[in-house]
Formats: C-alpha cells, structure tokens, sequence
C-alpha cells in the first residue's frame, strides 16, 4: 500500500502545478533588504529554521534576492553588517519559474540547478492595466518530495 502511495504520487507529478504545493508569499519567513544584520536579526533568522531566505526590496512582492544561512558564519552581528553587503558578495542567483509549471519539470530543474528553491511566479491581467507579474510564493525541492511521498 505504501508502495502504491508513492507510485500514485509520482505518477500526479506530471498533473500537478507548483501552484498546487507552493508556499504562498504571505507565509514566507523574508528579510527586508535594508535591514543590519545585528543580534536581533541574526537571532530571528535562526528561530525562523529556514535554510533559504527571500530577499525583498520595499514590497514583500518584490524578491530581490536569497539569503542562504551558511553565508552568515563570517558575519558578526557585533559588526552590525548591512545584509545587502552580505547579499552583494554572494549574490545567489534567483529562481523563477510559473505558476503552471508541472511537477515533474519542476523536479528536473531541481536536479540540475544548484538552487532548491524557486520563486513562483504568475501573470496577473485580471485588473484594468497592463498584465504584470505577480509573485504568489515559493517552492522547494522538499515541496516536490512531498508530493510524492505523502500518505493518505
Ligand atoms: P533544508 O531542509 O534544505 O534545510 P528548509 O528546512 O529551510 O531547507 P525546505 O526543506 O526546502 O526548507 O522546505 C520545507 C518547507 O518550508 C517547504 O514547504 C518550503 O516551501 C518551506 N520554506 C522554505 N523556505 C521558507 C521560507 N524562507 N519561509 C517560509 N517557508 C519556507
Ligand atoms: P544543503 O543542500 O541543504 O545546503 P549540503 O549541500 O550540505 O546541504 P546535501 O545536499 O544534504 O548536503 O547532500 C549532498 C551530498 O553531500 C549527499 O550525497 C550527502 O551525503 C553529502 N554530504 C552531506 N554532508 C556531508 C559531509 N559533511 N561530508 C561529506 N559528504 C556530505
């Protein structure tokens, strides 16, 4: 049965759609891009438990950039560091991909990318103005094995 589990999972990557296992943008623990990284906000980071930490400039909406813990290990929040120095040295690349990217793709990406994480993406032409991109959220490789491996 538990093996019937996961083939029916594997089989639904090809159905399913980011969108349907995405980590919606409300829920997501970010950094603003301005903030100093002191005791306060080292301490919050690690509470947070995440590994990967969205960056955004102004507007949660708008990801400027990813946070990975490891490149805190020289930082001491004495020094009060600017996270955009943090940022700006390491400079991860971003991720993006759209809200209908099936699973399965999604998974191939995964596996051939070094990043783990994904910005979702969709396009937004509901209002009166021209479409634009809307952020709805975040995906990882853990969100994709989930899928597979869940029981019910
Ligand atoms: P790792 O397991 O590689 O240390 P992690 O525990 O930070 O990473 P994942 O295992 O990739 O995160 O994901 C676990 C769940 O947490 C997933 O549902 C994912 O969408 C969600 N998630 C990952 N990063 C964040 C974040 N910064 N804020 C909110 N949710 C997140
Ligand atoms: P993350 O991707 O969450 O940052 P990581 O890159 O340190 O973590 P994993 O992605 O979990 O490690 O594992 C990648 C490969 O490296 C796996 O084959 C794992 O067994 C191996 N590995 C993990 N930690 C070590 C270690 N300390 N020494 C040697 N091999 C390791």
């Amino acid at each position: 049965k538990e093996e019937l589990n996961i083939i029916q999972g594997a089989l639904e990557l090809r159905t399913k759609t980011v969108e349907d296992v995405l980590t919606p943008l409300t829920d997501c623990f970010m950094l603003a891009s301005d903030v100093v990284l002191d005791f306060n906000t080292m301490s919050e980071i690690m509470q947070s438990g995440y590994t990967r930490i969205p960056v955004f400039e102004n507007d949660r909406s708008n990801i400027v950039g990813i946070l990975f813990v490891k490149d805190l290990a020289f930082v001491d929040p004495d020094d009060c560091t600017p996270l955009k120095t943090i940022t700006q040295f390491y400079k991860h690349p971003l991720h993006c991909v759209f809200n209908d990217t099936k699973l399965d793709a999604m998974l191939e990406e995964f596996k051939k990318g070094k990043s783990h994480l994904a910005i979702v993406q969709r396009v937004n032409n509901e209002g009166e103005g021209d479409p634009f991109y809307e952020v709805m959220g975040i995906v990882t490789l853990e969100d994709v094995i989930e899928e597979i491996i869940k029981s019910e």
